[in-house]
């Protein structure tokens, strides 16, 4: 009962994401460009508009941000090769096509690697507040 719950839980939010993508990305009013926001959604792709940058998707287990998309553009492409590391793209399926092992797989990649980004968002905080640190017990000491 407790797995099937959690399986229902993880597809759910699963096709959430998709669907939510697909709903997303058709609200981008470019008749330029001429990509499907079908593919962009099964490419993992979220629509994540800035003021300057009309048309940055997001990964939904990468975090890569693209823009710049040409009508020629194949999604699923740039994302491969602007993060070939991605576990979504590596597992090459379809997300109504994952088995339960890979989506409980990819759920536990996924919150590895946004541990992994936190962690190093805070070191980077760490780091930058030591080297103004440094630079102030320099100062007083050449002062002094
Ligand atoms: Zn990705």
């Amino acid at each position: 009962m407790f797995i099937q719950e959690l399986f229902d839980g993880l597809t759910k939010d699963s096709c959430t994401v998709v669907k939510e993508n697909e709903h997303s990305l058709q609200k981008i009013e470019m008749p330029d460009v001429l990509y499907s926001t079908k593919d962009m959604a099964k490419a993992g792709f979220i629509h994540k508009p800035t003021d300057n940058s009309p048309d940055v998707a997001q990964c939904f287990f990468c975090y890569k941000e693209l823009e710049g998309w040409e009508p020629e553009d194949d999604p699923l492409k740039e994302h491969k090769s602007h993060s070939p590391a991605c576990n979504f793209i590596l597992l090459n399926k379809a997300v109504e096509q994952l088995t339960v092992e890979e989506i409980l797989k990819l759920q536990k990649e996924r919150q590895k690697f946004h541990i992994k980004m936190s962690c190093k968002h805070v070191i980077e905080k760490f780091e930058e507040a030591a080297k103004s640190k440094r630079g102030d017990i320099i100062k007083l000491a050449m002062e002094g």
